[in-house]
């Protein structure tokens, strides 16, 4: 019985493991990304719920096969099941080896996400999203969600607004602000980024404005 019970201990990882992809592997499940039904096994799935559970991430008790199992369950059924809601969330965002293999998704390292509601990103999936300034959609890639949530450590209920367009006018804008903000006089350098702010924002009047100002100046010069 002892020795069992130490068999057990000293395995149970390997072997709970080993038993949770037996169980399950076979389980059909629609890939959100592709849209082809697969096996569990084709998708990284489980290995990911087996290192949440691992890393703690569940309130439920997952030291027994059967624990693991059913909180590996739940938590597929949360994912898949969200799939077919028309709702984004990120719990829709995950898919199989092979969209991952052909770099349409990412796995997320979700050790490294700050939390905010909801649960972690598993995966990142290229998104499309209506831009809050001109309403152009825009997509958010898969790249720039990890870069957002591991890398500058946005809490996940972070999302991008502006499209790209509107992004570049919001740092153009920045730059704007911080040059008229100088009392003295604009040296020619200075004259010359304001015509190119202005040129980027689309406003002729105040290029034609700063295009003389700087023209005077290089004749008072
Ligand atoms: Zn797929
Ligand atoms: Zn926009």
């Amino acid at each position: 019985m002892l020795n069992q019970q130490l068999f057990i201990k000293l395995n149970s990882e390997d072997m709970s493991q080993l038993k949770v992809r037996k169980r399950l592997g076979k389980t059909p499940i629609t890939c959100p990304c592709c849209k082809e039904v697969k096996t569990l096994d084709d998708t990284p799935l489980i290995t990911i719920f087996q290192k949440q559970a691992k890393a703690g991430v569940y309130r439920e008790k997952t030291d027994t096969v059967e624990a693991l199992n059913k909180v590996i369950l739940s938590s597929i059924d949360y994912y898949a099941g969200a799939a077919d809601e028309e709702q984004f969330h990120q719990y829709k965002l995950w898919a199989c080896n092979q969209c991952v293999k052909d770099e349409k998704a990412i796995i997320a390292n979700f050790s490294k996400q700050q939390p905010s509601y909801g649960g972690p990103y598993i995966m990142y999936l290229d998104l499309m999203l209506n831009c809050k300034y001109c309403d152009t959609s825009f997509c958010f890639s898969a790249r720039e969600q990890q870069y957002w949530y591991e890398e500058l450590q946005l809490t996940i209920d972070a999302k991008a607004t502006r499209c790209e367009e509107c992004r570049k006018k919001k740092v153009v804008q920045q730059r704007l602000m911080v040059l008229l903000g100088k009392e003295a006089d604009f040296t020619e350098q200075e004259l010359e980024e304001l015509i190119e702010c202005y040129e980027m924002i689309g406003s002729k009047e105040k290029v034609q404005e700063y295009r003389g100002r700087l023209k005077n100046r290089r004749r008072v010069k």
